[in-house]
């Protein structure tokens, strides 16, 4: 049995080390002897996201996002199957703004999204810029998430749960606490960093996803993580103390 995960747009979507979720994706099942192999999806390359198990979409520029919104809707009835059949996926800014309704670029300009999710971007005022802090609930753990944002779009969620509360740091809007999205088994967020390496409880949680999706329902072994939450607790004392 091995995993497979979709980095869709490597080369476009990168901001900000955004590649190193997938290393660390890939890093957490190889501890666990779980066989991973990466499939980079690039501008016109075939895809069948049925046969993908983690998908990973990263952030861009607002002209990467253009170019890579008009080659994705060629692929949306693919993606939108998947989704609804629970594929995991991580998608970070300029990807997250992508699976909405629309993002509204500073001109006017509207890029339409895949409208997989009710999510809608609108260019806001100045950028959000710096680091975050998320309260969320992953698996029934309270976790917090940290990261760093640079964001020109805000993003307003209609229905859509938010991936959590922001602790600190601007998040989807900078004005309604929130942080992210979430659908079915879709993790939003606009957090850079990379998040995941920063963030091994929600790292799990999509391998568990993952392998559910291969009819394999078992608990991860544990990691020793004593590195990842030292890094984690000192980024929110630091930032929680300077508040
Ligand atoms: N271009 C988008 C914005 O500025 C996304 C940027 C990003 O992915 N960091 O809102």
């Amino acid at each position: 049995m091995t995993i497979t995960v979709c980095h869709l747009y490597p080369d476009l979507l990168n901001l900000y080390g955004d590649r190193g979720n997938v290393t660390a994706f890939v890093q957490r099942c190889r501890w666990r002897d779980i066989q991973v192999r990466v499939k980079e999806i690039n501008l016109g390359d075939r895809v069948q996201f049925e046969d993908c198990d983690f998908l990973f979409l990263g952030g861009g520029s607002d002209r990467e996002q253009g170019l890579m919104a008009e080659d994705m809707m060629n692929r949306l009835d693919s993606l939108r199957a998947a989704v609804e059949n629970g594929l995991a996926v991580l998608a970070i800014c300029g990807g997250y703004q992508l699976l909405g309704q629309y993002y509204r670029l500073p001109d006017g300009t509207k890029v339409p999204g895949l409208g997989l999710m009710s999510h809608y971007t609108e260019a806001g005022d100045g950028r959000l810029i710096g680091n975050v802090i998320v309260d969320a609930e992953l698996n029934g753990l309270k976790t917090r998430l940290v990261g760093f944002e640079n964001h020109g779009g805000r993003t307003f969620l209609n229905d859509l749960t938010p991936l959590g509360r922001v602790a600190y740091g601007g998040g989807n809007n900078g004005v309604d606490q929130t942080e992210g999205a979430r659908y079915k088994n879709v993790f939003c967020s606009y957090l850079h960093g990379p998040l995941l390496p920063k963030n091994p409880l929600l790292t799990d949680l999509l391998i568990t996803l993952a392998l559910r999706k291969k009819g394999q329902n078992h608990y991860l072994a544990a990691l020793d993580d004593t590195f990842e939450q030292l890094a984690n607790r000192a980024m929110i004392d630091k930032l929680l103390e300077k508040k």
